[in-house]
């Protein structure tokens, strides 16, 4: 199988409303909607930092597009297109298949069509950038948060990462534990739902990714405030509840890959109900710097940082 055969098989289909011109010409040409503004992000995953070389490709396709539809959810933005850029050390045509198939079902439950790419011969690495639109002066940044405002999240946080140390044999979970932990880390939900129905409600908006603690700082530093986060009002799943406390605070604050949004509102603002769970975790405050409390209202000293790629 050639490079253009590989395309037409599994990375091009008939081209999609609002896209003129999609896999096969230089560029794709797309239809803006009159007035919309465009939103554009790119992430890219590389094997053994993002993933593990045993995950199954199906779940690593739906991975590689949901992190990139997270952004979008982020910033309030509806789905228009994807370009996948894929480097692969030979094309393993039952690889390709798995990886495909998760990568277009959840194209298709988004609604967002793949417009072109890159294809080449390398160590696995897989980059998409997301296209997506919202109105003008609606796209949500993380920049609003005023003081006063409650702290949300969505979902749950921590499940993720408590799946990553049993990978890394730091612990052992029983088989339905870990599958359901495993099923956090490996396929999550994009919150475009959410993200759109929070235009005109949220002040300021972010999908945590590398951790609660370091995600919500840049929220913080973007607004120019300070925050108190209350520990025990985290969201968590009961496979985590269960687990000590000081791994259950390093997986709520400082887990990461959990793709779910924070974000902040005034008190009393009608939060959307789009049948995910939200949870009001703290509050923005003026005096700068992110404060956690226990139960009590005691500080608690956690010591904890989040993920960054080149201090770890
Ligand atoms: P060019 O040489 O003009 O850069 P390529 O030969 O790389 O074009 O790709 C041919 C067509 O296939 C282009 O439309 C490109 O966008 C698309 N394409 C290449 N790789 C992929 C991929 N992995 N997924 C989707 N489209 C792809
Ligand atoms: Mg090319």
């Amino acid at each position: 199988m050639g490079e253009f055969d590989l395309i037409r098989r599994f990375f091009q289909r008939p081209a999609a409303a609002g896209v003129e011109v999609g896999v096969g010409d230089d560029c794709a040409v797309l239809v803006p909607t009159p007035g919309a503004r465009w939103l554009v992000s790119s992430d890219m995953l590389v094997e053994g930092r993002h993933f593990l070389s045993t995950v199954d490709p199906a779940r690593l396709g739906h991975k590689a597009l949901a992190v990139n539809l997270s952004d979008l959810a982020a910033c309030g933005a509806t789905p228009r297109g994807f370009t996948l850029a894929l480097a692969l050390p030979r094309a393993d045509e039952a690889w390709l298949a798995g990886f495909a198939q998760g990568l277009w079902a959840l194209a298709d439950a988004s609604g967002i069509p793949l417009i072109g790419g890159d294809t080449t011969q390398g160590p696995l690495n897989l980059c998409i950038t997301v296209f997506g639109e919202a109105p003008p002066g609606q796209a949500l940044l993380r920049s609003g948060a005023r003081v006063g405002d409650e702290i949300w999240v969505s979902g749950r946080l921590g499940d993720a990462r408590l799946a990553l140390e049993v990978f890394r044999g730091r612990m052992a979970l029983a088989g339905e534990a870990f599958e359901q932990v495993r099923v956090a880390m490996e396929l999550p939900t994009p919150r475009l739902t959410l993200g759109q129905a929070l235009r005109g409600v949220a002040t300021a908006v972010l999908d945590i990714s590398d951790g609660l603690l370091g995600d919500l700082g840049h929220l913080l530093a973007a607004s120019g405030v300070g925050a108190t986060l209350e520990l025990a009002a985290l969201p968590r799943s009961a496979v985590l509840a269960a687990q000590p406390l000081a791994l259950q605070q390093e997986c709520l604050l400082a887990g990461g890959d959990d793709y779910e949004l924070v974000f902040t509102a005034p008190p009393g603002a009608r939060l959307p109900d789009v049948g995910v769970p939200l949870t009001r975790i703290g509050r923005i405050e003026a005096a700068p710097g992110l404060r956690v409390v226990d139960a009590r209202g005691e500080r608690v000293d956690h010591g904890l940082r989040s993920f960054d790629h080149f201090q770890s």
